[in-house]
């Protein structure tokens, strides 16, 4: 079991930096997703993290201790990736055994250890079996088997569940979920699908062009974006954002929208000019009392819940409802936002601007 501190890590290919200064710390035992578009370097990171990427500059803690300079067999860290590689003339139980007897475990513990895994696994069943013609599921928990058996500190996949169709990808992210809570190992995560990272981590980084954009927990991230990148990748509707010309103040708590006064969370940092109002869909109701209007434009039924767009003088924004109410294309509605819930960024460099609500979750 490992606790893994990151520190100002920094990777440059040439004149190219994939990772500008990455810092924040994974829990002994969570599982720890790093989510960001293609590209934006995740992969990297966690490279540099399992020792097989050397950092152009920065620090990596394994239990407190430096190991930035340890190659990746000395860090006790097994890594899954997407293709998971078996040996195809091996039986199961031999795949799983492989890296013990490599090791030169004693035969009788290998026995046991390889059936311990097969049991927590659910394999017991297919040990004797070729791994020719195993199921996709199989083959994925032989692989893991493989990684388990060794014990090590920590588990680091890469889009371990990538080249899998989607109902089949959900079922293999829930069972994979429940195996750690099973050995409770910390386990790195890198995937680039938001609901992948909110549905299984215990903590999410969002990475965007190498750098670390917030990190926390997956409903901090969701209500409190630090960014307006981060309220965009995260979220089905995104966040929606009003873009509009205003002030806040400091201890400000509202902001006064198409002439309207909408209350937001107390401010503890002012900006003026350009701003914009991010609101998640479900936050937005529609009210007979409320002045701030839209138009539906259209609507999208998703069994339980609709997705209505609206065009507002700020722009086009979309409101989660229940399909239980009646919205008439092209009708007029008065829009209620939740005053609680609402994130306020400055249109500059799209940062958020602080709130006491807020100030805490961000940091993580
Ligand atoms: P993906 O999911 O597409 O792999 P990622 O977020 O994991 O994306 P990385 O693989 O870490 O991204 O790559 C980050 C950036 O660094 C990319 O632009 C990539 O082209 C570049 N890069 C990665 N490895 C190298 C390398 N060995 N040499 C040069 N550039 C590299």
């Amino acid at each position: 079991m490992a606790q893994i501190t990151i520190r100002n890590l920094r990777k440059e290919f040439g004149a190219f930096t994939a990772v500008q200064s990455s810092s924040f710390t994974v829990e002994d035992g969570e599982f720890f997703m790093l989510l960001g578009p293609s590209g934006c370097g995740k992969t990297t990171t966690l490279r540099m993290m399992a020792g097989l990427e050397l950092p152009t500059s920065g620090e990596i803690f394994i239990d407190g201790e430096e190991v930035g300079m340890k190659p990746a067999s000395q860090r006790d860290i097994a890594f899954v990736f997407q293709m998971f590689a078996l040996y195809p003339h091996m039986n199961v139980r031999r795949n799983i055994a492989y890296p013990l007897i490599s090791q030169r475990v004693p035969r009788s513990e290998v026995k046991t250890r390889v059936e311990e895994v097969a049991r927590i696994l659910k394999i017991e069943a297919i040990l004797d079996k070729p791994v020719g013609g195993l199921s996709g599921g199989d083959r994925q928990r032989v692989a893991l088997g493989r990684a388990i058996v060794r014990r090590p500190k920590a588990f680091f996949m890469d889009e371990p569940l990538g080249a899998l169709d989607a109902e089949f990808r959900e079922h293999m992210a829930e069972e994979l979920r429940a195996l750690h809570d099973r050995i409770g190992a910390t386990t790195v995560y890198v995937t680039h699908d938001q609901l992948e990272a909110m549905q299984m981590g215990d903590k999410i980084v969002v990475m965007n062009h190498g750098v670390v954009e917030q990190f926390g927990l997956p409903q901090q991230i969701y209500d409190w974006p630090a960014s307006r990148f981060v309220a965009d990748f995260i979220g089905s509707p995104p966040m929606n954002f009003l873009e509009f010309d205003g002030v806040i103040g400091v201890g400000g708590d509202h902001v006064v929208l198409d002439g309207q006064r909408i209350s937001v969370p107390v401010h503890r940092q002012g900006a003026e000019g350009r701003l914009t109002l991010g609101v998640r869909p479900e936050h937005v109701r529609f009210s007979d009392q409320s002045l701030y209007r839209g138009r539906v434009v259209a609507t999208e039924y998703l069994g339980t819940t609709q997705i209505v767009t609206l065009a507002t003088q700020n722009g086009t924004i979309k409101a989660r409802i229940s399909s239980a109410d009646r919205v008439l294309k092209d009708e007029t509605v008065g829009l209620e936002l939740n005053s609680r819930t609402l994130t306020i960024f400055a249109a500059e460099h799209g940062r958020a601007l602080l709130s006491e609500a807020n100030e805490g979750v961000l940091r993580g």
